[in-house]
């Protein structure tokens, strides 16, 4: 249930309330809006609760989240969440793009696509230094060598770094050189992986399962905002379908969808959505049409060399080309890229 403070209630108040629920047994997650602050009381309620909670005159109002998602839902937290990284900010309006390769692979090449994405107006470096891959044969990263360089692209340029995480064990040393953690598709239900970047002070970029229903992508997000970390940016990267011209299904849908559920950003990633190079700028413009709060871009300077998801990757003149539509778009419905 949400309690919902009366306008005006003091610091004091709210840390008084927050102790009252947690006396009951319950999770007190403390959202401060700018109009007033609610109490998100998570877990299942003991007879009475809401009667005594009501009852107290701090105390507005207290009404049930219907929505099995508690502390990323609408009901709990209306105002749009702003995640900020370095220069990055995606959400609330912010429309924010982070491109760079799948794989780090060499200081040249991320540097050399740091610095040409930067001059295009990308916020954010993207680069995978610890890999997932579908076979145990490919090219599985340059792991920690790789996150050195990352920082260090992301040190020359001032573009936050986003890189994923794969393990609980990795958390804390990805954290250490990433401005945000990138939980892959495939770990999406990794709930022992989602409490660990739960537990850390870095935005994370969560992206959808391939086979995860919005309800279970929610949820997933859900898992690391119940651990404290209230800066988690979802994203649609495509499912599998019975298609299989295209790598996956990208369902543009899901960014409204989202928008009307939650108040956490949500990017999509056309890369993975589609696999194919060619079908990544229409669907970027696509993207920003309808609503979404940023973009994940792979691009790499040599597609054909890549060590992986050469396919989908765009040059980086493709890209500028990719940022100079998309800012039409993004401006003419009010929402410019910044
Ligand atoms: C990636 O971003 O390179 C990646 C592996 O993405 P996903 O987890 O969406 O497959
Ligand atoms: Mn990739």
């Amino acid at each position: 249930m949400i309690v919902v403070m009366k306008r005006g209630a003091t610091e004091e108040m709210v840390r008084r309330m927050a102790r009252r629920v947690e006396e009951l047994g319950l999770k007190a997650h403390v959202i401060v809006g700018t109009d007033r602050t609610v109490i998100a009381a998570i877990g299942k309620k003991p007879e009475g609760a809401q009667e005594m909670l009501a009852s107290c005159e701090e105390v507005e109002k207290v009404v049930p989240i219907m929505a099995p998602y508690k502390v990323a839902s609408l009901e709990t937290k209306p105002e749009p969440t702003v995640v900020r990284a370095r220069e990055l900010a995606i959400g609330g309006g912010h429309v924010g793009v982070i491109a760079g390769p799948c794989s780090v692979e060499s200081e040249e090449q991320i540097m050399l696509t740091a610095r040409s994405v930067k001059e295009a107006g990308a916020r954010g470096l993207r680069g995978g230094a610890f890999k997932p891959r579908t076979s145990p044969y490919s090219f599985q990263g340059m792991k920690e060598d790789g996150l050195k360089l990352l920082a260090a692209a992301g040190n020359a340029t001032g573009l936050a770094v986003v890189t994923e995480v794969m393990t609980p064990h990795h958390v804390e040393l990805v954290a250490r050189y990433a401005d945000v953690l990138q939980i892959g598709a495939r770990n999406m239900q990794n709930y022992h992986l989602l409490q660990a970047v739960g537990e850390v002070d870095k935005p994370v970029l969560l992206k959808r399962g391939p086979s995860a229903t919005m309800d279970e992508f929610l949820l997933a997000a859900e898992y690391v905002l119940d651990q404290g970390n209230k800066n988690v940016i979802l994203c649609e990267r495509g499912i599998r379908t019975f298609e299989t011209h295209t790598r996956f299904t990208l369902p543009l849908a899901t960014v409204p969808y989202l928008r009307e559920r939650t108040h956490l950003p949500i990017v999509v990633d056309p890369s993975h959505g589609t696999g194919i190079a060619s079908l990544v700028p229409p669907m970027c413009l696509a993207a920003i049409a309808c609503g979404c709060d940023g973009l994940i871009v792979e691009v790499h300077p040599d597609p054909t060399h890549a060590a992986s998801d050469g396919d989908q990757s765009v040059t980086p003149a493709v890209f500028s080309k990719i940022m100079s539509e998309c800012r039409k778009v993004a401006e003419a419905l009010g929402r410019p890229i910044e």
